[in-house]
């Protein structure tokens, strides 16, 4: 039979499901502390509610768990990759990275990707599902647990294109940043995205006060339909007015990621460009030097040309990083994150 996932819902539907089941609504009020304060995990163990309420819970609900699958832990840095188990046998990563201002977690919003970067090892086999609030939510919490350490910090750029499950990655972050929840601010929270223009849109009409970041790494649609299809559906202009829109309504300054690719992006042309279509919008340049992938044989840049880009793009007044290369060693940098099935160990995809 069916059963409704009770840590996915928002603390309103809680209180519509507890209604619908014959009970007062303070009770999601309890039951959502339980879910996402206590970060507890079975209904047997909700001692707030008689036997009774928890069985007739148990009939028609359940709890979502995810379990450390493998963790990996960087000799380089304090990186940590997670692989975690779903409850239908799917493996996920997550990453966790310690900086100065505290520890950042790195999410997957889906299992795979269908969204099929031609530098990215998430998207090799396609979508295979969504996931759900609570397997995001999850990752937060099991990574916490593992550590016994609070999480502050979170990017979700993971598995996946969290525009493309919007729906449930709305849910993930009013639940993470509810004050009977987690409670984590908007502020520490960044969604980066390949560019699902329309998405955009919705998102800054929800005027959430969170980082948006753009996988743009290009400045001209030719060459970024060559290496992200996404491309194909929408343009850079597209993506750039959709960003104007997204600082009108939240008033939170752009992130453009920008991988860069010997020989693909890295010219000097692409620089120009890239400062001509950057200078009149409130945004942030990451430069993420390209990591290997064994599907994408293209060079990494250059030391010089990364020098090149950021002293260019400073030049031109563009607020600019590289962003540093974690848990090499792991493949738990951005990209290398892949797909893994629990029967496949051994097997092909796993490593
Ligand atoms: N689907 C989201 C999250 C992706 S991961 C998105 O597209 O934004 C976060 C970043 O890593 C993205 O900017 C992505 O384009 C970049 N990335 C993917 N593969 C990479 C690789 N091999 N090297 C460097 N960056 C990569």
């Amino acid at each position: 039979m069916y059963k409704v996932e009770l840590n996915s819902f928002l603390l309103e539907e809680l209180e519509g499901f507890m209604q619908s089941i014959g009970e007062k609504k303070y009770r999601a009020n309890q039951l959502f502390a339980y879910l996402h304060r206590n970060q507890g995990t079975t209904i047997e163990d909700i001692s707030v509610f008689s036997i009774g309420l928890r069985d007739k819970l148990k009939k028609t609900s359940k709890i979502n768990n995810i379990e450390v699958f493998k963790r990996f832990d960087s000799k380089f840095d304090s990186t940590k990759k997670y692989l975690f188990l779903l409850e239908d046998n799917n493996i996920i990563e997550g990453v966790l990275m310690e900086y100065h201002h505290g520890l950042t977690a790195c999410i997957s919003t889906q299992v795979g990707c269908r969204m099929g970067c031609s530098f990215c090892a998430s998207t090799k086999e396609g979508l295979i599902r969504n996931l759900s609030p609570a397997e995001m939510l999850n990752q937060i919490y099991t990574m916490e647990k593992d550590l016994n350490s609070n999480i502050s910090n979170i990017v979700l750029m993971g598995s996946g294109e969290p525009l493309d499950n919007y729906d449930n990655t709305l849910k993930f972050l009013n639940i993470i940043h509810h004050e009977k929840g987690h409670n984590i601010s908007y502020r520490n929270i960044t969604l980066s995205t390949c560019g699902v223009v329309p998405n955009i849109y919705k998102l800054a009409d929800e005027k959430l006060p969170i980082t948006l970041s753009i996988s743009l790494h290009s400045p001209y649609d030719e060459d970024r339909k060559k290496i992200m299809p996404v491309g194909y559906r929408y343009t850079i202009d597209d993506i750039i007015k959709a960003c104007k829109y997204y600082f009108d309504k939240t008033n939170r300054r752009i992130t453009m990621e920008y991988t860069l690719i010997e020989g693909i992006n890295d010219r000097r042309k692409d620089l120009n460009e890239l400062i001509k279509i950057l200078k009149d919008i409130n945004c942030h340049v990451n430069i993420i030097p390209l990591n290997p992938i064994k599907e994408f044989d293209q060079g990494r840049p250059t030391k010089a040309n990364i020098r090149r880009f950021e002293e260019g793009l400073s030049k031109a007044n563009i607020p600019v990083s590289i962003r540093r290369e974690m848990g090499g060693d792991i493949s738990a940098s951005c990209g290398q994150l892949r797909r893994k099935y629990k029967n496949d160990e051994g097997g092909k995809t796993f490593r």
